[in-house]
């Protein structure tokens, strides 16, 4: 038998290990970005075509390339950033891994000028799916500029996997933000297509927040500063009476790289415990330094996850951290802090990762139940549902029920048997016994369904506003509302385009009460809430998300009417057992129950 196993070409190796550090165009801006804050660029200009799809190109002006450095760059694993192992763990650099633009260029048509300060001419090279197809001098500015054409043009499957120009847009800008953010010192612009969308200069960290998010943040950071012998921490994070207004954002920086870290995000939000109303979310911009020996980024290509050899000291600094910020600028009066800064205390209290994972395990669980409880109920017909009513958006009671009979006893049509308990439960007399129901979850479920079925093609009602009014959203936010524009119409919102990253509200969904900006910018904030935390489909998070914004509130008082209404729709549910993210709705406490407290 002849040996069968044989190297593969160079060309097909990049294909490959691109699948792993270019996902999508978004990933492409990132690796160059970073690429051209490695050669200590000071002003770094992104241009972008049909969202990263027909072109990305990063010009910037640091250090340039040699011709030989240039031809270099692209083969696998060459690096000027790491020599040995040991360097792994002295890292300052962005890359060291080597292997971003070897992979771009074999999926790509792949352009680079570059030239060094002391050099009169630059070198370009043409690159075609790995394959050099030019290479030559050329004039061009001091620095580098690489053009990334019909990323994936080689790879059919991939291309087309590719989202919508709004969805990949809005990663390209997520990925430019978190650069932008890490590097408020450094010059950053944006352009797509033809629009600038950013143009940002040089400047102190909390004007480049309020450049990127906007002006609402003017007022709205406070400063956070910590530092032991192991860390240090900087940043800004958002009062908590702005917590709604600011829509979350949340950015933790280690060492200047964007990192996404649960347990670390844990440290932050426990330090808010108790200032922010459920379902608000901080906003923080959060850089920690650190030595690199206590941290290994070497864990997944795209760099994303690190490790910290000692995280839980870490994560202790960072709550004190958020702590001090919200009690120095007397955020949260009533609590003294001072005293309550201590390091090492919280250190012994703060939950180990096994801990943390642990409980982030049971409520995997618990939401994966959720997830099934749709059909755990499915079958049961249970003993409350009292109404049947095919049309969730009526509000007519069709009693079915065996219950309905004229002379069943303790049921009665007569609306003051429901009543409201301490404003959060309606309590109502029910055959079966006493039944509670929790307004909140029971409003949600309700506003759920009628939701879905808009989503589902039969579009809602507008209330036309009397004045219009112009939400300004950063440009990610933009970019989500042009994703999800179809089923906002669908839900019953009206709105237009109004300049740069702007919309004229003119209509919102009848029935909800809220003033169209807020409305708006709530929804967006939940919306994303969901998404990362409970990752439902679209459909299913925007109904979510703008029944938790509209449904009444526990601790609101009902008139007769609403109580009615919400009973009644309650009802007619599909599936009225649970709220849509799972809380139940209701509890009947069992006539039999009650009256075995009263036998002897
Ligand atoms: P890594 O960044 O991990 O080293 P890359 O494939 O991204 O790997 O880049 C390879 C090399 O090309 C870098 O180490 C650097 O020397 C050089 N290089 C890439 N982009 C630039 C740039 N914009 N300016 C100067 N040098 C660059
Ligand atoms: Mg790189």
């Amino acid at each position: 038998m002849p040996d069968i196993i044989h190297l593969l070409p160079d060309s097909i190796a990049n294909q490959i290990a691109a699948g792993e550090v270019v996902q999508r165009p978004a990933s492409a801006v990132k690796e160059l970005m970073e690429n051209a804050l490695d050669a200590a660029a000071t002003s770094i200009k992104l241009f972008v075509k049909e969202a990263g799809k027909t072109l990305i190109q990063v010009v910037d002006n640091g250090a340039g390339m040699s011709e030989t450095d240039a031809r270099m760059s692209l083969e696998r694993h060459a690096t000027s950033k790491i020599r040995t192992a040991d360097d792994l763990f002295r890292l300052r650099t962005m890359g060291f891994r080597g292997e971003a633009l070897a992979s771009i260029a074999a999926v790509s048509q792949f352009e680079m000028k570059t030239r060094q300060s002391h050099s009169d001419l630059g070198t370009q090279l043409l690159v075609d799916a790995s394959e050099v197809k030019g290479q030559g001098p050329v004039a061009c500015e001091k620095g580098t500029s690489i053009s990334v054409k019909n990323l994936f043009f080689n790879i059919p499957a991939r291309r087309n996997f590719l989202k919508s120009n709004p969805v990949e847009m809005r990663h390209i800008i997520e990925e430019f933000q978190r650069l932008a953010l890490a590097h408020p010192e450094i010059a950053f612009s944006l352009q797509h297509d033809n629009e600038l969308i950013y143009d940002l200069s040089p400047s102190k960290l909390s004007h480049r927040i309020v450049a990127l998010f906007g002006k609402s943040f003017q007022e709205q950071l406070a400063p956070c500063q910590e530092e032991t012998s192991l860390v240090k921490i900087t940043g800004y994070i958002g009062r908590p009476e702005s917590a709604r207004k600011t829509r979350g954002e949340q950015f933790i920086f280690v060492n200047h790289r964007y990192i996404r870290n649960n347990y670390l995000n844990h440290a932050v939000t426990s330090a808010f415990e108790g200032l922010l109303p459920e379902g608000n979310f901080p906003f923080y911009v959060l850089f920690i330094e650190i030595d690199p020996k206590h941290i290994d980024v070497n864990v997944h290509p795209t760099k994303t996850e690190i490790k910290f050899d000692d995280e839980r000291a870490v994560y202790g600094v960072v709550w004190a951290a958020v702590k001090q910020a919200l009690g120095a600028h007397n955020l949260a009066p009533a609590i003294d802090f001072r005293s309550d800064i201590n390091i090492v205390g919280k250190l012994n209290q703060s939950p180990t990762k096994e801990q943390y994972m642990d409980e982030q395990f049971s409520t995997a669980l618990h939401r994966s139940n959720l997830q099934n409880w749709e059909k755990i109920f499915e079958g049961e017909a249970p003993q409350s549902r009292l109404f049947q009513n095919s049309d969730p958006e009526s509000k007519v009671l069709r009693f079915e029920s065996s219950l309905n009979q004229p002379d069943s006893a303790g049921l009665s049509k007569d609306e003051q048997a429901f009543f409201q308990f301490q404003q959060k439960y309606i309590v109502w007399p029910a055959k079966s016994g006493l039944m509670i129901i929790d307004q909140q979850a029971a409003h949600e479920r309700v506003l759920f369904e009628k939701y879905i079925i808009r989503l589902k093609g039969n579009p809602g009602n507008s209330q036309q506003s009397l004045f219009p009014q112009t939400v300004t959203l950063s440009a990610s936010d933009f970019a989500l509302v042009m994703e999800v524009q179809q089923e906002l119409v669908l839900l019953g919102f009206r709105f237009e385009v109004f300049g740069k990253n702007a919309l004229l509200v003119t209509g919102i969904p009848v029935g909800v009460e809220a003033s169209e900006k807020e409305l708006f910018e709530g929804l967006l904030e939940q919306f994303k809430k969901n998404q990362s935390e409970l990752q439902l489909p679209l459909r299913d998070n925007l109904a979510l998300a703008l029944a938790r914004r509209s449904s009444v509130k526990s601790g609101q008082k009902l008139v007769q009417e609403e109580i009615k209404s919400i009973v009644e729709g309650l009802f007619a549910c599909s599936k009225p057992n649970f709220s849509p993210d799972g809380r139940p709705t209701f509890f009947t406490f069992e006539t039999s129950k009650i009256e075995s407290y009263f036998t002897r």
